[in-house]
């Protein structure tokens, strides 16, 4: 694929928009030198979010996984808290909260496109739990939920953005939220000076 082409997925979550965050995200997109080419607001349904989210055991587990390594940073007891220290169960428990996390507002859906876009974006963005993400990415500097207080409330962890991971999620969400007359091709004024 040509270096510049790679493409990625952007959800501002209904915490964002709700916090009126949509034009301090695109900001950031857009200063870093990436370009949105495709943008619009939407309310999913259930049946939308989940489509969105993989559904293999092993995406399901690593949720899970990342739930138990927090739970074991701040010394708390998973099967206490959740009733199981089963990655798989506690996956499959994140999944339908989010579900109803992700369809409690509007979402704004993006195409970013540009060099190493998902890494990019990711980075912009910064660790899952917004307590572990660094000062400086958009999580870290805009909320503080965490999985521990998140599932006590039986509810998704309010971290206001998702973005792909890897280029097999990416090319997934792009089909999924996007038909191609959606996507706009364009220049950027400073396409020339950065690269
Ligand atoms: P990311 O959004 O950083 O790619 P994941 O793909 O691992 O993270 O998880 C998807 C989303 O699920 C997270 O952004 C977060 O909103 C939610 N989530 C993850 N773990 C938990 C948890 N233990 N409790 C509640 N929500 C969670
Ligand atoms: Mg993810």
């Amino acid at each position: 694929m040509e270096p510049k082409e790679e493409k990625t997925i952007v959800l501002i979550k209904p915490d964002g928009v709700k916090r009126g965050l949509v034009g301090e995200i695109v900001s950031r997109i857009e200063k870093r030198g990436l370009k949105i080419i495709a943008l619009e607001m939407v309310w999913a349904t259930k049946e939308q979010v989940d489509g969105h989210y993989p559904k293999d055991v092993k995406w399901i587990k690593r949720v899970g996984e990342k739930t138990m390594a927090t739970y074991d940073k701040y010394g708390f007891d998973p099967v206490e808290e959740l009733g199981t220290d089963d990655a798989e169960e506690i996956g499959k428990k994140v999944r339908g909260w989010l579900i109803d996390y992700l369809t409690s507002g509007p979402v704004v859906k993006m195409v970013i496109k540009g060099i190493h876009a998902i890494d990019m974006v990711r980075k912009l963005v910064g660790n899952t739990v917004p307590a572990l993400a660094e000062m400086g990415t958009i999580r870290g500097d805009f909320s503080v939920d965490s999985p521990i207080a998140a599932n006590k409330g039986k509810r998704g962890i309010h971290n206001i953005i998702h973005a792909s991971e890897n280029f097999d999620e990416a090319e997934h969400e792009l089909n999924f939220w996007f038909s191609p007359e959606e996507i706009h091709d364009y220049d950027r004024a400073e396409d020339d000076i950065m690269f």
